[in-house]
């Protein structure tokens, strides 16, 4: 493809995307979330946006099926980065990470005997790397969704998940008991891609910069 194909995902890293593009002059010409279209034009004919799930982002970016693409800290740390270039935290879509536990349960005074802790998580890069720090002993239960339910249900005693308002967890009788990192999306880039179309590429992610100052 000569043209430029960006990777977005839908929801909310979509819409306070679309002022970002708008400043670099691409206008997608249709709305993901009421077409079923994955591929979707711009106003630009050499412009294309492919929608994919949110964690799939940095894979498709990686590998060059897209040369530009939009994805959260939490994505970008569980994939690791390869063969991404991060030029830029575009400060959308932000919320925290955070270890969440159960109202009654003393998460502190776990921590502090000792005890092993079994943690439920869609993040388990992030999650070991923060328990490991600590020194706290985990088993990590992998989840795709709905870590709130673990340890309602008896999965586990605390979970590692996102939180923007805190009304999820509260819902659930959840409190967040640790923060671990703040998290925004950025801006990801194929790094042959930009070698390759740095001509189309460069104006795209300044325009992008200059709209997020
Ligand atoms: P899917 O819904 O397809 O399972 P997902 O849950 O990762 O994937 P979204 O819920 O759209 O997709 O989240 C996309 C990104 O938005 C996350 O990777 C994260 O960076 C950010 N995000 C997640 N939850 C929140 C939140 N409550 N507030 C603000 N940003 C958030
Ligand atoms: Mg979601």
């Amino acid at each position: 493809m000569t043209g430029i194909t960006i990777a977005l995902s839908k929801g909310r890293i979509f819409e306070e995307t679309l002022p970002l593009l708008a400043a670099a002059g691409i206008v997608p010409t249709e709305d993901p979330e009421k077409s079923r279209k994955l591929i979707i034009g711009t106003n630009r004919d050499d412009v294309r946006v492919v929608i994919v799930r949110a964690s799939d982002v940095p894979t498709y970016v990686q590998y060059g099926a897209a040369d530009l693409g939009i994805a959260g800290k939490d994505v970008l740390l569980e994939h690791g980065g390869v063969g991404l270039y991060q030029p830029l935290d575009l400060n959308i879509a932000k919320c925290r990470m955070c270890v969440a536990a159960p109202a009654g349960f003393d998460y502190a005074a776990a921590v502090r005997r000792g005890a092993r802790l079994r943690i439920a998580t869609k993040y388990i890069v992030v999650a070991r790397e923060h328990f490991a720090a600590k020194g706290v002993h985990v088993d990590l239960i992998k989840l795709y969704g709905s870590m709130e339910l673990a340890p309602l249900a008896g999965l586990a005693d605390a979970i590692v998940d996102l939180v923007s308002s805190g009304s999820t967890l509260k819902a659930n009788h959840l409190v967040e008991v640790e923060q671990i990192m703040n998290i925004s999306s950025r801006l990801v880039v194929n790094q042959a891609a930009l070698k390759m179309k740095r001509e189309l590429l460069q104006p795209v992610i300044a325009a992008i910069e200059g709209a997020i100052r």
